[in-house]
């Protein structure tokens, strides 16, 4: 790990974050670097801080202490001098708009079709011109597998299908980095693979992607770094090699042998 914060180099630069819900500190100071194009998948027992640390990255939480640029840009916050002072809620939304999340359950708006909801965020939120929006959607669409699905609403489609128009919403939006959070943690069994096939050719396509799973063979195979947290706290990261066969902390080892 480096020192320095180049924005050339990390879609997404976490510094000392803290983040405590009442007596409970569930981000108990987080490091962590992600390079553009690179893969980094986040693995941990349930209440380790996963999701919350996913949270603070587009400022769903507000960080207690520490900071988070990504793409180089300080989010939440504008420096002034030594102080911090948050943003508007629109500059955080204009900063949201560059940030992918795919939820466990799907969260499309169900009142909307498939491409209905791939087109909005680029249209309210980016302020985008509609014909090249609705273009690029559709060809996002059919990308992730659901190119004759676009008229659909979400009740109309498997979750499979829900979740690779989360994807393509995402896309959509042109992020500096795509965050997932245990993506097909909700999905029937048969329909997993059709995600994480999406997922995976995202991955070669060098999308910058931050993954919570418990898929841990497909851990090994996408990522370029493997994180293991525990108490809210990262225990130990590397490549998938050095974290998943031959980790050096006792946390990490009980965990695996729980989920191998
Ligand atoms: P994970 O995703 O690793 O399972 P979470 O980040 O969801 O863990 O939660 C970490 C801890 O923080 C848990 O103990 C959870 O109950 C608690 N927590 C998360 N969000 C809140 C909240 N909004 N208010 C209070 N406690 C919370
Ligand atoms: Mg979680």
């Amino acid at each position: 790990m480096t020192t320095t914060g180049d924005p050339q180099v990390y879609a997404v630069d976490v510094r000392g974050v803290h983040k405590s819900f009442g007596a409970l500190d569930v981000l108990a100071g987080i490091d962590l670097q992600v390079r553009k194009g690179e893969v980094t998948v986040i693995l941990g027992p349930s209440g380790s801080g996963k999701s919350t640390l996913l949270r603070t990255l587009n400022h769903l939480e507000k960080v207690d202490r520490g900071t988070i640029r990504i793409d180089g840009e300080l989010i939440g916050y504008r420096r002034r001098g030594n102080k911090l002072h948050e943003l508007r809620p629109r500059e955080v939304l204009r900063q949201r708009s560059r940030i992918g999340f795919v939820f466990q359950n799907f969260n499309l708006f169900p009142h909307l079709t498939a491409l209905e909801n791939v087109v909005e965020a680029p249209l309210s939120a980016q302020k985008r011109e509609r014909s090249a929006v609705e273009a690029e959607a559709r060809e996002l669409l059919r990308r992730v597998g659901v190119g004759d699905k676009i008229h659909d609403y979400p009740k109309q489609l498997s979750g499979g299908q829900q979740q690779r128009v989360a994807i393509a919403r995402a896309l959509a939006l042109r992020p500096a980095v795509i965050l997932f959070d245990e993506p097909t943690s909700a999905l029937d069994p048969e329909l997993v693979g059709e995600v994480l096939e999406v997922i995976r050719d995202l991955a070669r396509d060098g999308t910058t992607l931050v993954i919570v799973t418990h898929e841990i063979g497909f851990a090994r195979e996408v990522a370029d770094t493997v994180v293991f947290m525990d108490g809210g706290v990262i225990v130990e990261q590397g490549p998938p090699a050095d974290v998943l066969d031959r980790p050096t902390h006792d946390r990490t080892r009980a965990f695996l042998s729980r989920v191998l």
